[in-house]
Formats: C-alpha cells, sequence, structure tokens
C-alpha cells in the first residue's frame, strides 16, 4: 500500500512505477502503482500535454499495488494519446480487470478502457517469452509471487544496456530463482524486492528479502541493485540500515528512490 509519511518521505511513499527511455526514445512504464500519478505529471509537460504521447506500460500483474495509479494517470484523460498496456490476462481477462477497476462503485473518473474517453489503450495479454517494444527487447518471465494471481518480471534491454525489473518474487525453493537469475544476468540495473525482513520465515508471503535479492544479484553478475518494494512500514531510517547491512564488492547496492534518475549510457 501507499504509505505517505514523514518517516517515508526520503524514499518516497508510493507504490512501484518505474519509467525507463531507451535510445531510439521509446518510452515504457514498469507498472502503474501511485507513482504513476506523479509520472503522468511530468509526461504532461511533454507530448502527452498535446495528445502526442505514446508509451507502452507493463504490468507484472494486476495486484491493487500496482495497478492503483491507473484512475490517477492524467495522460489517459487526454485524446491523442497512445498507449499500450501489457500483462497477464490468465484467470481474469485483463481487458475486464482494467475496466472493473474504473467502475463508477469505485472510482469517479472516466472509464478509459472504454472506447470513447481520453487516450486510445490497446490491451494486450502476454505470456512468457520474448517481446520486441520499439528498440527494446523485452523477456517476460513469470515469478512464483501469489496463489491465484500469475505474475510476471521483466528485462529490458535498448542501446546495448540491460535492466531487470523483478518487484514482487518469492524463493521457496531453487526452481523459482531461475527465471529470476534469467532475467538478471549481467543487468547494468536490477530492481528487486526487498519487502521482507532478512529474518522473515514467512512461507507464502510472496516477497524477498534485501539478503535474497543480494545474492541472487551476485550469482547473475548484476551491476547495480536499487532495492523496492519495501514493507510499507519500513522508515527511511530502516532502509538506510537495510542499504547499509548488505554492501559488497563489486556490487553497488542502494534503495531506489522516488523520482530518482539512472542514466546509462550507451555502450561503446
Ligand atoms: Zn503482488
Ligand atoms: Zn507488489
Amino acid at each position: 500500500m501507499p504509505s505517505p509519511s514523514p518517516d517515508t518521505a526520503g524514499y518516497g511513499g508510493d507504490t512501484c512505477c518505474v519509467e525507463v527511455r531507451t535510445p531510439g526514445g521509446t518510452a515504457l512504464i514498469l507498472d502503474a502503482g501511485m507513482g504513476l500519478h506523479w509520472l503522468g505529471r511530468s509526461l504532461m509537460e511533454g507530448a502527452f500535454g498535446s495528445g502526442q504521447g505514446q508509451a507502452h506500460l507493463l504490468l507484472t500483474h494486476t495486484h491493487w499495488s500496482h495497478i492503483q495509479g491507473i484512475p490517477f494517470f492524467v495522460p489517459l484523460l487526454i485524446a491523442g494519446n497512445q498507449f499500450t498496456l501489457y500483462g497477464p490476462g490468465e484467470g481474469e481477462p485483463l481487458q475486464d480487470a482494467m475496466r472493473q477497476q474504473l467502475h463508477p462503485i469505485y472510482c469517479p473518473v472516466p472509464n478509459f478502457f472504454n472506447d470513447q474517453v481520453g487516450a486510445t489503450v490497446r490491451i494486450e495479454e502476454v505470456e512468457e517469452g520474448d517481446l520486441t517494444i520499439g528498440d527494446a527487447q523485452v523477456k517476460v518471465r513469470r515469478v512464483n509471487h501469489s496463489p491465484g494471481s500469475t505474475c510476471f518480471a521483466y528485462r529490458l534491454e535498448a542501446g546495448g544496456r540491460a535492466l531487470a525489473y523483478i518487484p514482487d518474487i518469492e524463493y521457496s525453493g531453487e526452481a523459482d530463482r531461475r527465471p529470476a537469475l534469467e532475467l538478471a544476468h549481467r543487468v547494468d540495473l536490477l530492481f528487486h524486492d526487498a519487502h521482507c525482513g532478512d529474518g522473515c520465515q514467512h512461507a507464502g508471503c510472496g516477497h524477498s528479502s534485501a539478503a535474497q535479492a543480494v545474492a541472487l544479484a551476485l550469482e547473475a553478475g548484476v551491476r547495480r541493485l536499487a532495492l523496492f518494494h519495501h514493507h510499507p512500514e519500513r522508515t527511511d531510517q530502516e532502509i538506510d540500515s537495510v542499504v547499509a547491512a548488505h554492501q559488497q564488492r563489486g556490487l553497488v547496492v542502494e534503495g531506489a528512490r522516488q523520482g530518482q534518475v539512472y542514466k546509462m549510457s550507451r555502450k561503446k
């Protein structure tokens, strides 16, 4: 859940949303948590403000903390903008999940997923596999997270750089590490779930700890690890302690900070 508080103002208390811009100008957005609202505010200053924006929104799954920014994402209200929304559609069709979230009993804003209002939104249910979106190569892998809900994680490559995005994963055995290792293999930047405390013994909680994220990153040869998707009650001070406790030689470990920009220059 979002956790706005003076104690979380440093790293930020909104739920997951990461914008990626490729060298070719492809705009990708990973997850649509409450951070999406603030991303929308900044996008409105560019092409999206005049209905000329185009972006690809990749959802890992449809748990609230990954979709609740959608009703508050102003670029969706602007006719002419074009979005493609990707996500898992097993169990519940993705289109239905999106429409239901915007049902007027939950939400007063127009239902962007009905064709008459706002931006054009194309919904694409995806499966495990590889996609090409603009100049980005995208790997989609299923990860162990929560029974009854398919959860994906992603790897994006463009301009010779790679990042992996694994916000929700539980490692209940070696098999659960395989897709994560594949996605994170030698990436420049890994965003990884750090929800649990290191001593968490709660099997089935659906998440992982900073220690597990670091172990995965070291094995996969990651260069930089951004810990995120923290427990909502974790304070800035506690995140500082988690980061300090997990420093490693040969791997940059940090807490992902709301609004932070990572520049990954094109490989020469
Ligand atoms: Zn989840
Ligand atoms: Zn989550």
